[in-house]
């Protein structure tokens, strides 16, 4: 069962409002502008659910329009507003200045900025600044309320939770003739908003925010207050909001109005404020460490936004998602990288808070069952993670057995290491992730034999010492053997992790120290660490002061006389996710490279042609075209993803299916496996053990289909890009991820036309 926690996104529609919905579509069906027996029974319908939304608002006067939701409502507020101020341009005691909450939601300061150029106002937008607890600052309002011509603050914000003080508000613009806005989307049903009895203009709402379906809304006009209709035609809602209304939507607001008026499903402050105390329990118990990103007392108690220290929220997204729990990111991510909410940032947290915020919301007609259930699911995440190492406990699942890459924007550390012996190595290490290192070592016990830098930075000091620092009592020798300036054991020809072990290779090009460490076992080379030597697409700049370009092309071909054409190489930096390389593919289509390593180009004509795509392009550029022509990164312009259909035809095809799932153990522990009947090969190999199963995949016969799947298809498709890269051709991801899987999409997609 799905626990969905992302009710400040949208909610699903409640029984009675499906109910009602269905029976406008199917029997009360009339147009409320027609005059006929159909038609009085829908505007009739209308009327009553128009009267008891002021009831539920505290709005006996004024009007009270149906629109599609807030952000029509918005635009027609602020429409309205500004076209009343566009009357008063020139006067002397015209507004300069058109205010919003820093906080506010999107569709406010776009919606200010997009009718202030439209009508060619020419005011100033400007932020009105929140404190750290997200309200707003008073003072500073009061300061410039006399100078705006419209003030937009919310009532409750959609990320924190954080209600706004309406009457501090109020008070701060008490002898200001600005008008006001309140979006008051976020405390339908969970704020008395009694709306007339103060000075609000306007007040937008969204019935999907509260078990309504989309696409129905409304806005309050404060009676007097200027307005202006957003759409014109055939004279509905009064003139006011043309186009025939959405009679579905309204039905089910309706009902879901009579459920709030009468208090059916809907639990009172204090119950929700009880559900809340027990989400924070199972919360602070699950993660060590957790801070809220808002004051709890001041914050709607069925919304709830915390960071969990050295958890990002991408991870904290996968996880609960994999517990089939749904939350939100209280900042936006993208594929790569997780934005900071500017949400958070506007309340002036600290960066770690901002961009690694969760959101948790639930709608006010939850019941206890389901927070019981919810508490659990977060517990069980919790365990996940302890499980895996993110806590001091021993872990139990997935003991780091080869190699174990981590990346933090791009550069990449790893974490070479022998379950049998529990003697690991690490090899670049981040400062971003030292500290998890060192715990997810400790938590498995294992000795820390070394730590290893392929080169000196040019940039930038090594956080080497740092994680020796924080892992010296997992250090072999407990820290005193001598090392040379790149970690390496004085003296020592290998170092051997049980099975493994790792030699030196120095390929002196990108610095004069540049060095590869090669990782054998039993059956000869897997892989080696190049540092910044090779990566995929590109090879290592040499215009660095500790660079030696002249030993650049040598060091490239001893590269390959120790590893071959087809020798796995681990970089030191992935711009394109391409997670290792070989010789043999970053040669297809650089020739450069090709020639060097074949012997057709001296050393001194390598390194001028070199110099000289390093001084023509900039340092992005150049990380992606070292060696010269090649199709620019992401430009594969063959599609690896693959909808269920064709998914159908691979699952009866004669090359077996070989199905990989990428992600991390943590969320593999949660979940369960995807039934996919006797003949599917199932693995699971989480994106970050990735380099351990490329060469066996790599080995298969060439018609064998290798699928990956993940959660939403992001780490899937990187995976089958980085595969199809290196030579299967039969690489793929699964179109949207897990989510959906094995149904890609129910309802009416599934109708058979022909039928
Ligand atoms: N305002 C707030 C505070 C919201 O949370 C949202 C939705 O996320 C909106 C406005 C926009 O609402 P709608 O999707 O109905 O246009």
């Amino acid at each position: 069962m799905e626990i969905y926690l992302d009710a400040n996104a949208t909610t699903p529609v409640m029984a009675q409002a499906r109910a009602a919905a269905l029976a406008t579509m199917a029997e009360d069906y009339g147009n409320p502008s027609s005059i006929h027996s159909t038609g009085l029974k829908a505007r009739a319908l209308m009327d009553a659910v128009r009267g008891r939304a002021r009831q539920v608002l505290g709005a006996p006067t004024g009007q009270l329009l149906f629109v599609s939701g807030a952000t029509e409502g918005i635009q027609t507020a602020v429409l309205s507003a500004l076209s009343a101020l566009r009357e008063r341009r020139g006067a002397p005691d015209a507004p300069e200045l058109l205010l919003y909450g820093a906080t506010e939601h999107k569709a406010v300061p776009e919606a200010l900025k997009h009718w202030n150029a439209l009508l060619g106002l020419g005011l100033q937008v400007v932020a009105i600044p929140v404190g750290p607890d997200g309200r707003h600052d008073l003072g500073w309002l009061r300061d410039h309320a006399p100078r705006a011509g419209l003030v937009c603050t919310m009532a409750a914000n959609n990320e924190t939770g954080v209600i706004s003080d309406l009457d501090g508000i109020a008070a701060a613009l008490e002898g200001s003739a600005a008008l006001w806005m309140v979006d008051s989307v976020q405390a339908l049903g969970k704020l008395p908003l009694h709306l007339a009895q103060r000075r609000i203009d306007y007040a937008p709402f969204s019935g999907h925010k509260l078990y309504a379906p989309k696409g129905i809304g409304m806005l309050y006009v404060r009676e007097g207050a200027p307005f202006t209709p957003l759409l014109a035609g055939g004279g509905q809602e009064g003139a006011q909001r043309s186009g025939t209304e959405n009679m579905s939507g309204i039905a089910a607001l309706g009902a879901v109005l009579a459920a709030l008026q009468g208090g059916l499903g809907f639990k009172n402050p204090a119950t929700l404020v009880g559900y809340r105390a027990r989400l924070v329990d199972a919360l602070q118990e699950a993660f060590p460490g957790l801070v809220f990103n808002a004051p709890l007392d001041l914050c709607l108690p069925t919304t709830l936004n915390f960071s969990v220290p050295g958890l990002s929220s991408k991870l904290l997204l996968d996880l609960f998602d994999a517990a089939d729990v749904r939350v939100s990111g209280g900042s936006a991510c993208s594929a790569a990288q997780a934005k900071p909410s500017f949400v958070l940032e506007a309340m002036g947290l600290p960066v770690w808070q901002t961009a690694s915020a969760v959101r948790l919301s639930f709608g006010p007609a939850a019941d206890a069952d389901f927070i019981d259930e919810a508490c659990a699911r977060i517990r069980a995440c919790g365990e996940s993670l302890r499980d895996c190492c993110f806590g001091s406990t021993p872990g139990r699942v997935m003991p780091a057995d080869g190699v174990t890459r981590f990346v933090v924007d791009a550069a990449c550390c790893y974490l070479v290491a022998d379950e049998q012996s529990r003697r690991c190595v690490v090899i670049d290490p981040l400062p971003e992730v030292n500290e998890r290192l060192a715990q997810q070592i400790r938590c498995q016990g294992y000795t820390l034999a070394a730590v290893l830098d392929t080169h000196s930075h040019g940039d930038h000091a090594s956080s080497a010492p740092e994680l020796r620092d924080a892992a010296r009592d997992l250090l072999e020798g407990g820290g005193a053997t001598p090392l040379d300036p790149l970690g390496w054991p004085r003296g020592t020809e290998h170092i051997s992790l049980g099975a493994l072990s790792l030699t030196r290779l120095a390929l002196p090009g990108h610095t004069e120290d540049s060095t590869a460490y090669l990782l054998r076992d039993a059956q000869g080379l897997r892989m080696a660490f190049v540092g910044d030597t090779v990566m995929p697409g590109a090879l290592g700049r040499s215009d660095f002061v500790q660079s030696a370009p002249l030993a650049f092309g040598p060091s490239l071909r001893r590269l390959e006389e120790a590893v071959g054409p087809h020798g796995l190489l681990a970089p030191g930096h992935d711009y394109d996710q391409r997670a290792a390389t070989t010789l043999s593919t970053e040669c297809a289509g650089q020739p450069l490279l090709s020639r060097v390593l074949r012997g057709a180009m001296e050393a001194a004509a390598f390194a001028a042609a070199k110099s000289e795509l390093e001084q023509g392009l900039g340092l992005t550029e150049y990380q992606t075209l070292a060696c010269g022509a090649r199709v620019a990164p992401g430009a594969d312009t063959t599609s690896h993803e693959l909808e269920s259909a064709a998914l159908h035809d691979l699952l009866q095809g004669p090359g077996g299916l070989v199905v990989v799932d990428v992600r991390e153990p943590y969320e593999q522990r949660l979940s369960t496996t995807p039934d996919l009947g006797p003949d599917v090969h199932y693995q699971a190999v989480p994106m970050s053990r990735l380099l351990n199963a490329l060469p066996s995949w790599l080995a298969l016969p060439a018609e064998t289909p290798v699928l990956f799947v993940c959660r939403s298809g992001n780490r899937s498709a990187y995976a089958a890009h980085a595969l199809r890269r290196l030579g299967h051709a039969q690489s793929w991801n699964l179109a949207g991820g897990l989510a959906l899987w094995p149904k890609p999409m129910p309802g009416l997609l599934d109708i058979d036309l022909a039928a």
